[in-house]
C-alpha cells in the first residue's frame, strides 16, 4: 500500500512536463494506490521570480477545475489540493464554492510562496487560511528557495492558527532540513512531507516526534514517470531509499504510518481493504 500526497500536473509555463497520464502511468508501474495532486499551472512567477506574462497565467479557477476533472475521472485514486494564486488573484467566492462542491475530493489547500512570490505569513494568505479552517482542511506550503518560502513563516502561521494543520513540503528545499525539523518541536500542528527530503531527515523526525507527523510525498512526476527510480538522465532517485531498507531502520509500524496510514487518517482517504 502506498499513498503519495505530493504530486503534480501542469506547470508547462514554468518549464515542467507533468500530466495526468504520467501520474496514472507511474501509479500503475510503481503500485501507488492513491495520489494527492495539485496543478502547477497556478504558478504566478517564473524560476527567476519574474512575473509570468498575462497570457501565460492560468486562473485559479481553471487550474482547480483541471484537477477536479482528473479526480472525477479516476474515482478512489486521486485527491486534490487547489494550488492558490495569492499574488495575482487572492481568495474569492468562486474558490470557496468549488471547494464546497468538491469537498469529498479536496484534501487541502496548496500554496507555493516561491512561484507566488508571496510571504506565507502575509495578509494575502490569511483569507485562504481562514477558509481552510472553515472547511477543516490542512494547508500545505512549499518551503525553501527564497526568503518568502522560508519554513519559519509556516511555523508562525501555525502558531497564529492553532486549529489548522500545516504541512511544510520539502522541509526547506535546498537546506539541511534542520530549521524545519526544529520548528516541528514548537508547534504540534506542523507536519512534514518527504518530497526531496533525504531519508536521514525523515528518520530523525520519526525519532524525535514519533511516526505520525510525516507523509510520503515525492513531487512526481517532476522527473518523469520514473521519478521514484531515477531522473531524466538516469541517475538514481533518492526515493529508492524510501522503498528499500527504510522499513528495517524505523520498523514496520512507523513505515506503514509514513507510506500510507498517516495520509489515510489525516486526509480522510478510504481505500478498499484497509
Ligand atoms: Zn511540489
Amino acid at each position: 500500500m502506498l499513498i503519495d500526497m505530493h504530486t503534480h500536473i501542469g506547470g508547462a509555463k514554468v518549464g515542467f512536463i507533468m500530466t495526468e497520464d504520467m501520474i496514472l502511468k507511474e501509479m500503475e508501474k510503481y503500485h501507488v494506490d492513491y495520489c494527492i495532486v495539485s496543478n502547477g499551472d497556478s504558478a504566478e512567477f517564473d524560476h527567476e521570480l519574474n512575473p509570468l506574462p498575462e497570457e501565460f497565467q492560468v486562473s485559479q479557477k481553471d487550474s482547480f477545475l483541471r484537477t477536479i476533472q482528473f479526480a472525477r475521472e479516476n474515482p478512489g485514486k486521486i485527491g486534490i489540493m487547489p494550488w492558490i494564486k495569492p499574488a495575482t488573484e487572492g481568495m474569492n467566492e468562486e474558490l470557496e464554492h468549488l471547494i464546497r462542491e468538491n469537498i469529498d475530493i479536496v484534501k487541502g489547500i496548496k500554496v507555493h510562496p516561491f512561484h507566488s512570490k508571496t510571504f506565507f505569513d502575509s495578509d494575502r494568505m490569511k483569507p485562504y487560511i481562514e477558509l481552510a479552517q472553515k472547511y477543516e482542511l490542512p494547508v500545505m506550503s512549499h518551503t525553501g528557495g527564497c526568503e518568502a518560502a522560508d519554513a519559519k513563516y509556516v511555523y508562525e502561521m501555525a502558531v497564529k492558527y492553532p486549529k489548522v494543520n500545516f504541512i511544510m513540503a520539502h522541509m526547506g528545499l535546498g537546506t539541511d532540513n534542520r530549521e524545519a525539523i526544529n520548528l516541528m518541536e514548537k508547534a504540534d500542528n506542523l507536519y512534514a512531507d518527504t518530497a526531496w527530503v533525504p531519508v536521514s531527515s525523515t528518520i530523525e523526525i520519526i525519532k524525535r516526534f514519533g511516526s505520525k507527523r510525516i507523509f510520503f510525498g515525492s513531487d512526481s512526476p517532476i522527473d518523469g514517470v520514473d521519478t521514484y527510480h531515477c531522473n531524466r538522465e538516469g541517475q538514481p532517485s533518492m526515493y529508492r531509499e524510501y522503498f528499500h531498507g527504510l522499513e528495517d531502520v524505523i520498523g514496520t509500524e512507523a513505515y506503514k504510518d509514513l507510506m500510507y496510514r498517516n495520509a489515510m487518517e489525516f486526509f480522510g482517504i478510504e481505500l478498499p481493504g484497509y
